[in-house]
């Protein structure tokens, strides 16, 4: 099977998260920080050494200030959920995930307001303004992600963010398309929030994620439980990571999402960037030149897009196109990518698209097969 959906998770994995994760599992993944026996001793030394790889890889000034989390969608619960209180009003982007919409539209249910600021391909300052407009004297928090995963429309989060620092107001990004492509860290950019899943572009695996703070902010929880710290108290302790890291966390995991930022800074960012970018190019270009294809977005650019195209084949609807391609042995994601705001921005609401996305194991010959597949159902 060519596998070209890397937006939802990437796949293959490297052999170092793989190796990871198995010798974790047989040799020592005992409960960190539960007990005072050696193999607990070690699995909490290994977790502290994923915080700080993670912290550096994000810019976290300190690793307590890395919180993992089950994926993208629990990172960004924390700090909607943990920031936002009745009355307080938040500005998004017209291209949100589901993770995003879904706690939003909860908290609306308990006073919670939300504006929703346009996103314009061509023209970032004007994307600027819209969020600069949006927001109000309650303005608790400006949220969004640094690119979209279903039109791969990349956000000026470094302008967004230097607004909002200049206004007092916090910004939380969601990185789950862009962690391990673009450049996304609290110590280059005014961003306060970074919620990233650790099995799209970091490599890890899935059921994996971490919100990295800039600093201990004083965040509500949404789940309370046992730390290993603290136990005499009632209350969950007010330190990070255990304030939001109740229960036994993945270490198999987390060492794997380790490994996997290992595997980034490795063949380094910017050379796995090039060669996505150079692949998801030959698909735009040679998707335009098939009769019948429909594309929504411009030709991918670093300073644009993340890597990953939309696009439809004739009146087909996107599920029946999606599953053509894997009858002929492409693996895509078609519908609506659990973000539906999106479809409704490039005009797609009634019938999703087919999304491709290469990873760091791509080749140029799987753009071919691709390409020979879309061209034979365009035909039939
Ligand atoms: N945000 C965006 C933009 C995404 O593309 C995804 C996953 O597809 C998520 C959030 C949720 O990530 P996770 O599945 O790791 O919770």
């Amino acid at each position: 099977m060519v596998y070209l959906d890397n937006a939802a998770t990437t796949l293959p994995k490297p052999r170092a998260v793989v190796d990871v994760m198995r010798r974790a599992v047989t040799e020592f993944a005992a409960n960190p920080g539960r007990g005072g026996h050696e193999l607990s001793r070690r699995s909490g030394d290994a977790l502290y050494c994923a915080r700080q790889t993670a912290a550096e890889f994000f810019g976290a000034q300190i690793p307590e200030n890395v919180i993992f989390t089950p994926g993208c969608t629990y990172s960004i619960n924390y700090v909607l959920k943990g920031l936002l209180r009745p009355g307080d009003h938040v500005v998004i982007s017209d291209l949100e995930h589901n993770a995003v919409v879904r706690p939003l539209h909860k908290l609306c249910q308990y006073g919670v307001s939300v504006t929703r600021a346009h996103v314009c391909e061509d023209d970032p300052e004007l994307t600027l303004r819209c969020f600069s407009q949006a927001i109000r004297r309650t303005t608790r928090l400006v949220f969004c992600t640094h690119a979209s995963n279903v039109t791969g429309v990349r956000l000026p989060i470094e302008e967004i963010a230097a607004m909002c620092a200049s206004r007092g107001i916090p910004m939380g990004v969601d990185g789950a398309q862009s962690a391990g492509v673009l450049p996304l860290a609290l110590d280059g950019q005014a961003v306060d929030y970074i919620c990233v899943p650790g099995h799209k572009g970091l490599y890890g695996a899935a059921g994996t994620g971490a919100l990295i703070m800039r600093d201990s902010s004083p965040f509500g929880t949404v789940i309370e439980g046992g730390t290993g710290s603290a136990s005499s108290l009632r209350d969950q302790p007010e330190d990070y990571p255990d304030r939001l890291e109740s229960g036994t966390v993945n270490l198999p995991g987390i060492l794997a999402m380790k490994a996997g930022i290992e595997f980034v800074t490795g063949k380094g960012r910017e050379n796995i960037a090039r060669h996505e970018y150079a692949l998801a190019q030959m698909a735009y270009d040679g998707l335009q030149k098939i009769k019948g294809v429909t594309l929504y977005t411009r030709r991918p650019t670093p300073d644009g897009h993340v890597p990953l195209i939309p696009f439809n084949v004739g009146d087909l609807a996107s599920e029946d196109a999606g599953r053509m391609l894997s009858e002929r042995g492409i693996a895509v994601r078609a519908g609506y990518h659990c973000a539906y705001d999106a479809h409704v921005c490039i005009g797609t609401a009634g019938r999703g698209a087919v999304r491709v996305c290469p990873s760091a194991f791509s080749h140029p010959s799987d753009i071919d097969a691709l390409l020979r597949a879309v061209r034979q159902i365009s035909i039939n």
